[in-house]
C-alpha cells in the first residue's frame, strides 16, 4: 500500500473493504446498494460513468418477458415477475405500469390459441400482482387504442401490462445514491487494473483514474466482478485465466417521433424474431435486434442493417408513421451465460444469470463473478450475490487463524431489505415531502408543482424535477429557494434549470458534460439530443468544476463524439 494517496482516493486507504464490486451498471449497483444496507464496508468502482455500459441501452422493460415462457424459463419469468412487482412498489417514481398490445394478423386458430395458453400462464405466473390480467381485444377495440395499425388481415389483438423504467441511468443512480446514504464508497471514471492475493486468497486490487491516470491500490477481502459484458476479459487480464463463460450479442434500437400509444408487441417480417415499439419519453422506442457480437466492447454502434432490419418490421404494422425519420439510436452488448447450444439462435439463448464463486483450488476464493442477467432482475441478483459474499465472510472470519472484523459481532442485522425498502426518490411516504401526503405519481406531480410555482418555475419544470429526482425534486427546489438565479433555464426551450447542474455536481458524482446530458438529465434523449443545450452545460460544469477553456472545449467535443456514434448509421445509406 503505498502511504502518499491524494485527491478523492485519500479515503480509500483507510479503510479495508469487507467486499468491492467492479462495475456501475444496474447489477453492480444493486450489489454496493444491499451490501451497504446489510452494514458492509463496501466500495464501488466503475470506470466510466455509472449505468454506461449495457444498462443503458436496454429497452428499459421491467418484465417477465413473455416469450421466455416458449423457451420453458418459467423459474426466470415468475422470479422476474416478482421483481417487477418488488420495483413497482419500492420505486413508484422509475418504474411504471405499461400496457403492451400484441396485434394479430392472419394468425390460425392454433396460434391463438398458444398465445392465450401463454396469456393465461404469464398471469398465473404472477397472480400476486398489482397490474390488471390481460384481454383478448375485437379488431375494433384494437383500433380504437392503436389507430395507426395496418388494419388488413387485423384479427385483433392481445393486450397484457407490464413495466417501463424509462431512465434507468438514474435508477443506477438511486441505487448508488442509498449505498452512499449507508456507508459506502463509490467511484466513477475509476478502472479496476490489477487483483492481488494472499495465498489463494483474494487481498486487494490496484485502481486507476481513467480521467487523471492517478492510481491507488485498495485492501478487500472479498471482490465481485460485476462488469457485464467485459467479463471474460476483465477476468482474464486480472487472473490470468482464460475462458469464455459468456456470449455476448449486440442489441440495437432507435427513437423516432412517437406513432403508438401502447407498447406493440411485432414480429419481423424477415425472421420471425419478437421486437417491440415502446412509448418513450415522448417518442417511439424501437427495438431490439440481437446479433452475435465480437468487437471492441467500448465502441459499439448501429449499423445501416440494424436500423433497416428494424425499419423493415414496423413498416407494415404502422403504415402511416414516417419511419424514415430517425432521431438516433443506441447499442449495446448483451452477456449472455455461454450455454450448451452453441448453435442456438442468439434470441433463444436464455436470459438467466449465474454466479460464479472461484475457489481456492483456482487459486481465487474471495471472488465472486456475475454472469449475465437482465436488467429486470437486478435486485435479486444482488440479493443473491451479497447473501454469498456474507456467507464467505462468515467462513473465512470463523477460521480459527483470523480473528479481526467479528462479522456478526456487532452492527445492523445481515439481512436483506431491499425487496420492501423505496430506493431514494421513491420514498413517497416518509421522503422529503412526507407532509404532503404523498400517495402516487400524479399526488407528487401535484406537490411539486405547487412548491415549484411559489418559485416561479413552470408546469413543465415542474414535471421534469419529479421525473428526474422523484420525491428528492425538493432538494433541487430548495438550492432555488436559497439562490433563485440557479431557478433559470439551462437553455430554452428545454425545461431543465441551473439548479439540476449544480445538485448533479454536488450530490451525483457527475464528471463530464456526457454525463449531464445523458444520464443526469433527459437533455440527451430528446429529438435534437440536447445539441443547443451542450455550451450552457458546459460553461456552468466549468464554473462549479474549476474547468479551465480548454477543458469545457474539449467536454462540448466529446458529448459530439458520442452523438457521433449514434448517428453512424446513416454514413453507411
Ligand atoms: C439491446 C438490449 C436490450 C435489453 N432490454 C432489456 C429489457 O428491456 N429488460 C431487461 O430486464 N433487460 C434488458 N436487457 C439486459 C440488461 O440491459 C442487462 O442484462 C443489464 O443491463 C446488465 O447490467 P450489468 O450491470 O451486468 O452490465 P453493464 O450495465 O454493462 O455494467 C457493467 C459495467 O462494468 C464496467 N466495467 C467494465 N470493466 C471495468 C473495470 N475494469 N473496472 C471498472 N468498471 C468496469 C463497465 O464500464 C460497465 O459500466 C437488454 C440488453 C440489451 C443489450
Amino acid at each position: 500500500m503505498p502511504h502518499q494517496v491524494s485527491g478523492r482516493y485519500r479515503a480509500l486507504a483507510e479503510t479495508k473493504f469487507d467486499l468491492v464490486v467492479i462495475g456501475g451498471g444496474i447489477i453492480g449497483c444493486g450489489i454496493a446498494r444491499d451490501a451497504a444496507l446489510r452494514g458492509l464496508r463496501v466500495a464501488l468502482f466503475e470506470k466510466e460513468d455509472f449505468c454506461s455500459g449495457t444498462s443503458s441501452r436496454s429497452t428499459r422493460l421491467i418484465h417477465g418477458g413473455l416469450r421466455y415462457l416458449e423457451q420453458f424459463d418459467i423459474g426466470l419469468v415468475r422470479q422476474d415477475l416478482r421483481e417487477r412487482e418488488r420495483l413497482l412498489a419500492t420505486a413508484p417514481h422509475r418504474v411504471t405500469p405499461l400496457r403492451f398490445l400484441v396485434p394479430l394478423y392472419n394468425r390460425s386458430a392454433v396460434y391463438r390459441a398458444r398465445l392465450r395458453a401463454g396469456m393465461i400462464l404469464y398471469d398465473l405466473l404472477s397472480y400476486d400482482k398489482s397490474l390488471p390480467n390481460h384481454r383478448f381485444l375485437s379488431r375494433n377495440e384494437a383500433v380504437e387504442l392503436e389507430p395507426g395499425l395496418a388494419q388488413e388481415g387485423l384479427q385483433g389483438a392481445a393486450s397484457y401490462y407490464d413495466a417501463q423504467c424509462a431512465f434507468v441511468e438514474r435508477l443506477c443512480l438511486d441505487n448508488v445514491t442509498d449505498a452512499v446514504e449507508n456507508g459506502a464508497q463509490v467511484y466513477n471514471y475509476t478502472s479496476v487494473t490489477g487483483l492481488h492475493r494472499e495465498g489463494n486468497h483474494v487481498a486487494g486490487l490496484s485502481v486507476r483514474d481513467t480521467l487523471t491516470g492517478e492510481t491507488t491500490e485498495v485492501i478487500a477481502e472479498q471482490v465481485v466482478n460485476a462488469s457485464g459484458p467485459w467479463l471474460d476479459q476483465l477476468t482474464g487480464s486480472l487472473t490470468g485465466q482464460s475462458g469464455s463463460l459468456l456470449r455476448l450479442t449486440k442489441g440495437v434500437h432507435f427513437a423516432a417521433p412517437r406513432a403508438v400509444n401502447h407498447a406493440l408487441v411485432l414480429f419481423s417480417n424477415k425472421d420471425g424474431r419478437l421486437f417491440f415499439v415502446i412509448p418513450w419519453l415522448g417518442l417511439s422506442l424501437v427495438g431490439t435486434t440481437d446479433t452475435d457480437y465480437t468487437a471492441d466492447m467500448d465502441a459499439v454502434w448501429a449499423i445501416g442493417d440494424d436500423v433497416r432490419y428494424l425499419q423493415a418490421g414496423v413498416e407494415p404494422a404502422l403504415p402511416c408513421a414516417d419511419w424514415k425519420q430517425i432521431y438516433y439510436t443506441s447499442a449495446g452488448v448483451r452477456a449472455l451465460v455461454r450455454s450448451d447450444h452453441p448453435n442456438a439462435r442468439e434470441s433463444e439463448v436464455s436470459r438467466k444469470h449465474l454466479l460464479r464463486a472461484h475457489t481456492s483450488e483456482e487459486g481465487w476464493e474471495g471472488l465472486f463473478s456475475v454472469l449475465g442477467g437482465k436488467l429486470t432482475a437486478y435486485r435479486g441478483i444482488a440479493e443473491e450475490t451479497v447473501a454469498a459474499v456474507v456467507r464467505q465472510l462468515y467462513r473465512s472470519r470463523m477460521a480459527p487463524q483470523q480473528t479481526s472484523g467479528g462479522l456478526y459481532d456487532s452492527g445492523p442485522a445481515r439481512v436483506c431489505t431491499t425487496g420492501t425498502r423505496p430506493l431514494p426518490g421513491g420514498d413517497f411516504a416518509g421522503g422529503d415531502f412526507s407532509g404532503g401526503n404523498i400517495n402516487g405519481m400524479e399526488a407528487l406531480r401535484t406537490e411539486v408543482r405547487r412548491h415549484a410555482s411559489v418559485l416561479n418555475l413552470t408546469e413543465t419544470q415542474a414535471d421534469n424535477l419529479t421525473t428526474l429526482y422523484g420525491t428528492r425534486a425538493a432538494r433541487v427546489l430548495q438550492l432555488v429557494r436559497a439562490r433563485p438565479e440557479l431557478g433559470q433555464p439551462i437553455a430554452p426551450p428545454y425545461p431543465d434549470i441551473r439548479a439540476e447542474i449544480t445538485y448533479a455536481v454536488q450530490h451525483e458524482w457527475v464528471q463530464t458534460v456526457s454525463d449531464f446530458m445523458v444520464r443526469r438529465s433527459l437533455l440527451g434523449f430528446t429529438p435534437d439530443q440536447g445539441r443547443s443545450a451542450t455550451r450552457a452545460v458546459a460553461h456552468e460544469m466549468g464554473h462549479l468544476l474549476c474547468w479551465d477553456a480548454e477543458r469545457i472545449a474539449n467536454e462540448q467535443d466529446s458529448y459530439r463524439a458520442y452523438i457521433e456514434l449514434t448517428q453512424r448509421f446513416r454514413r453507411e445509406d
